[in-house]
């Protein structure tokens, strides 16, 4: 399984990604930094941008959103839902 995702995308994304961990490094916000960090290791093994639970492509947009995106729209809102 791998993304579709360009290089010149990945690339965008890797920069991003090293932003928002600066900000959560800043902020001390633990968890964000554990999110990034786990995307930015997806990201060099190739597999950044695919939903953890069904394995579909997340969509560049909601990754250019939240870069540290895990799951894609369709789990997002069931994870969502049963969050409560
Ligand atoms: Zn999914």
């Amino acid at each position: 399984m791998s993304s579709s995702l360009s290089a010149q995308q990945l690339a965008r994304f890797r920069q991003k990604l090293e932003s928002h961990m600066a900000t959560a490094e800043a902020a001390g916000d633990k968890q964000q930094q554990q999110q990034l960090q786990a995307a930015m290791t997806r990201l060099r093994a190739g597999e950044y941008g695919c939903c953890l639970s069904c394995g579909e492509e997340i969509s560049a947009a909601k990754l250019a959103h939240s870069p540290a995106a895990e799951l894609c729209n369709d789990c997002q809102s069931l994870a969502d839902d049963s969050d409560g």
